[in-house]
């Protein structure tokens, strides 16, 4: 599917329209950003990773029953999406405490949170993405209580499925965040779910395989990623069908 116009230059991917009115294509850029897009890089080839896990997330999440917005890959770094009205709040999973989670609120890091946390925030880069409570979610028209509930309960299913596979590789799935949109009046997983936006922890050591090692400069982000890529390759050889 060829890409015209730019809609859209996020901090790590671009939306290109398309000549079908409810397809977008997204490309994965190597760009990358963290602490709202304070530190920022280039890393060649982490769009190519990144496209190819999303990918590969969301053909699983819809074999198992969840609405995701994505069609096919494009070329290697980018894949053709339906068209959604996004929801402006990011979905955040917790299955340990780590992160923003332990900066403001007293929790150990890596303590288990069970059952997960499903936590809220207002996507808005200028207003640094404040989490945001349900009252305010209703009063600002986001999403009705039964959406939210609809919304809550995906997330929840997301987090058994994606923790169940990677337990299997060897990995433990901290947290994540993932957005959804709306599809002909039906709510829909879109975005990415990728290394950019997971916590991955090896379950043995505990060493991070995600944007951690970019964040607080712990390695080679792009060995970090492309370990992960090769124990889903190793996954998939393993499972042919
Ligand atoms: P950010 O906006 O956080 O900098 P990205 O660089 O990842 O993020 O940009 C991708 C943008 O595209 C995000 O704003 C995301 O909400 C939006 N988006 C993701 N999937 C879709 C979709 N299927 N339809 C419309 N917009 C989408
Ligand atoms: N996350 C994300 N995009 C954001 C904020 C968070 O992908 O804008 C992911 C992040 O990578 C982590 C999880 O959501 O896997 C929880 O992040 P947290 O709230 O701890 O924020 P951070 O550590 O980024 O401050």
């Amino acid at each position: 599917m060829a890409k015209n116009e730019l809609l859209y230059e996020g901090k790590a991917k671009s939306i290109y329209g398309t000549e079908n009115p409810d397809e977008l294509v997204a490309v994965f850029r190597d760009d990358i950003t963290a602490f709202n897009g304070e530190k920022k890089d280039c890393f060649s080839g982490k769009g190519i990773l990144n496209v190819g896990v999303s990918a590969f997330f969301f053909s699983m999440l819809e074999e198992n029953g969840i609405k995701t917005h994505f069609i096919r890959m494009g070329d290697e770094r980018s894949m053709v999406v339906s068209k959604l009205e996004m929801i402006p709040l990011e979905f955040v999973g917790r299955n340990r405490a780590a992160g923003s989670l332990v900066k403001k609120f007293p929790f150990e890091e890596g303590q288990v949170l069970d059952p997960p946390l499903i936590i809220t925030d207002y996507k808005n880069d200028e207003r640094g993405d404040p989490p945001i409570c349900d009252d305010i979610i209703y009063a600002l028209g986001i999403l009705t209580p039964e959406e939210l509930g609809q919304v809550r309960e995906m997330t929840l299913k997301i987090n058994e499925i994606l923790f169940e596979f990677f337990d299997k590789l060897g990995l433990l799935l901290v947290d994540f965040k993932i957005e959804f949109g709306r599809l002909d009046g039906e709510i829909v997983l879109g975005d990415e779910i990728s290394m950019d936006s997971m916590r991955l922890w090896d379950k043995e050591t505990g060493e991070s395989f995600d944007k951690d090692v970019y964040r607080f400069g712990k390695g080679d982000v792009m060995s970090a990623y492309g370990r992960v890529v090769e124990k889903i390759e190793e996954w998939k050889r393993q499972n042919v069908r």
